[in-house]
């Protein structure tokens, strides 16, 4: 379970080679945030009390969904006639394959990569790693989310684009960190409740990083080399 901002950096990574392609970044650094977005589900689950296995890790992490998404992008370019959408779909597609690949890798889950048909891939099985280390899973999210909005300031203010929203994607960071350092000492010392809390910040900070990351697009599409 690599932290959402962590996805986000890696989906930045793409940059290098993606050429011309106008949106491709855009989508890629967009579809890494996706598939975590089945969080919600869990939360919504949770509340209303039902079961909440089989939502995290499966659908939205799944090769199938992603390849749907392109599918449905590549409809919706060949109907506007704008392959800028096509584009958007293909680096959807990877941002979202490179995230499910990440979470096989690094720390301790296992993946559903081809639900539905099930067989859920996990090279961590046999591994338990220390509580603390695991606790400290969850308030480092917003560490992750800190240090992507960073870059992408960084981003921004060397290249001198989307001027009237640094500042507040600035309050935005400081707000993460912020949550990082609240969030890290809670994490040992909060019992009732903590998860509920930590998990309402937590999708507050995925869903508006999504959306960050959006307004911040013509900043994504100069460092594209565009
Ligand atoms: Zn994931």
């Amino acid at each position: 379970m690599p932290q959402a901002g962590l996805h986000g950096m890696v989906g930045m990574g793409v940059r290098k080679w993606i050429g011309g392609r106008e949106w491709f970044l855009l989508g890629a650094m967009l579809g890494s945030f996706v598939p975590d977005m089945d969080n919600l589900g869990v939360a919504i689950a949770t509340l209303t009390k039902t079961p909440t296995e089989g939502i995290h890790r499966t659908m939205t992490h799944s090769i199938f969904f992603m390849l749907l998404v392109v599918a449905a992008f590549y409809l919706i370019g060949r109907l506007r006639k704008d392959v800028r959408w096509y584009n958007l779909g293909l680096g959807l597609g990877l941002g979202m394959l490179l995230h499910a690949l990440l979470d096989l890798v690094v720390w301790f889950n296992g993946v559903e990569l081809f639900w539905p048909l099930g067989g859920e891939i996990n090279f961590w099985a046999n591994t338990v790693p220390p509580e603390w280390f695991m606790k400290f899973m969850e308030p480092a999210e917003f560490l992750c989310f800190g240090l992507y909005l960073w870059i992408l300031g960084g981003w921004a203010r060397k290249q001198n684009t989307d001027g009237d929203f640094q500042g507040k994607l600035r309050i935005w960071m400081w707000l993460e960190f912020a949550l990082f350092a609240v969030f890290t000492p809670l994490a040992y010392i909060m019992t009732r409740g903590y998860l509920t809390v930590f998990g309402a910040l937590y999708l507050f900070s995925l869903f508006m990083t999504f959306f960050l990351t959006n307004r911040m697009r013509k900043t994504i599409e100069t460092a594209a080399g565009r």
